[in-house]
């Protein structure tokens, strides 16, 4: 057998991916078709505008939201086919979820350990194993030393650490995190960076992690920009000769639609109808007075081919 073996799935797949908030006869179109994938054992960031629909994404993903239109699949699971038993399902063992605040993950009665095992019930984690696995995991974020401790008593960096094991405690694939270090300052919001990237590398987890923070870009493999519910640019780091830099793409969707950067198009004055021409293997936007026949190289206008 010589069978080429097709490449694999992206563990994360949304092609024109739309979510509508409906409440009161008003309409918010918060994802507008957007398109994203991230490959097994990759680490995205993903940045935006307050508003531009980041959450909303991380909630579909997390299957706590529905998509209103398009294709949203998570480690083969569909999200837009899940019945309730199957979306159970999923939240508990295929996705791990740190929010913003700790406390939302935690109980505040219970110490480190015991709020590490809770979601094993549902996870139906052996019973025996249990324990044992929340003191391991507390002990890979740092907090083997804790394990007694409630969350009134641990610091805010500490009480994430908690959260991201709780996260963590059913083994699941996939992590997703909404702001975790908008609460932190700064040296603690790294710490906390450095221990996603270090447990997403150590589980092979895959991991989309939505951020403010502008360092967020040394610790994941590629920073993806939302811009009005859709995926706009991405940047990755590159190192050349010159040291490290960033490298940035702008994300072309299936039917040829792109968002020009706003800076490119503040610089140029382009807006509504544009001349759009074929230079060598790529295209131009030129002002629509710029004439048919301007472009700059042999190759504007040509056919393909
Ligand atoms: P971000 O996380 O990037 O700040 P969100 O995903 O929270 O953005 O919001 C995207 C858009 O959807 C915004 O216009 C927001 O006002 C709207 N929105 C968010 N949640 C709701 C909701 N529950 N009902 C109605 N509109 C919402
Ligand atoms: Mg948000």
């Amino acid at each position: 057998m010589s069978a080429v073996s097709p490449p694999p799935e992206p563990v994360v797949r949304c092609e024109g991916l739309v979510h509508i908030y409906r409440s009161e006869g008003l309409e918010v179109v918060a994802l507008q078709g957007l398109d994203l994938s991230v490959d097994e054992g990759e680490m995205i960031a993903i940045v935006g505008r307050s508003g531009s629909g980041k959450t909303t994404l991380m909630n579909v993903l997390a299957g706590l939201d529905w998509p209103s239109a398009g294709l949203a699949r998570v480690a083969g699971w569909d999200l837009a086919q899940l019945d309730e038993g199957g979306r159970a399902t999923y939240r508990t063992t295929v996705v791990g979820y740190v929010w913003q605040q700790a406390q939302a993950s935690l109980t505040a009665e219970l110490d480190a350990v015991k709020n590490v095992q809770l979601p094993m019930v549902a996870g139906r984690r052996p019973w025996a194993a249990r324990r044992g696995e929340a003191v391991e995991l507390l002990a890979a974020v740092g907090l083997g030393e804790r394990l007694h401790s409630r969350p009134a008593q641990l610091s805010a960096g500490e009480q994430q650490r908690v959260a991201l094991a709780v996260a963590l405690a059913n083994r699941p694939p996939v992590l997703l995190a909404d702001e975790p270090t908008a609460q932190l300052d700064g040296a603690t919001a790294h710490a906390i960076l450095e221990d996603l990237r270090r447990m997403q590398r150590e589980l092979g987890l895959t991991a989309v992690i939505v951020t403010h923070d502008p360092q967020v870009a040394h610790h994941v493999d590629r920073v993806v920009q939302i811009r009005d519910g859709r995926t706009s640019t991405e940047t990755r780091w590159v190192a050349d000769e010159t040291g490290a830099r960033a490298d940035e793409l702008v994300i072309m969707d299936r039917a040829g639609r792109l968002q020009v950067p706003p800076a490119l198009l503040a610089a140029t004055g382009l807006a509504g109808r544009v001349r759009v021409v074929r230079h060598g293997r790529g295209v131009l936007i030129l002002p629509a007075d710029s004439g048919p026949a301007v472009g700059g190289s042999p190759d504007a206008g040509a056919p393909d081919g």
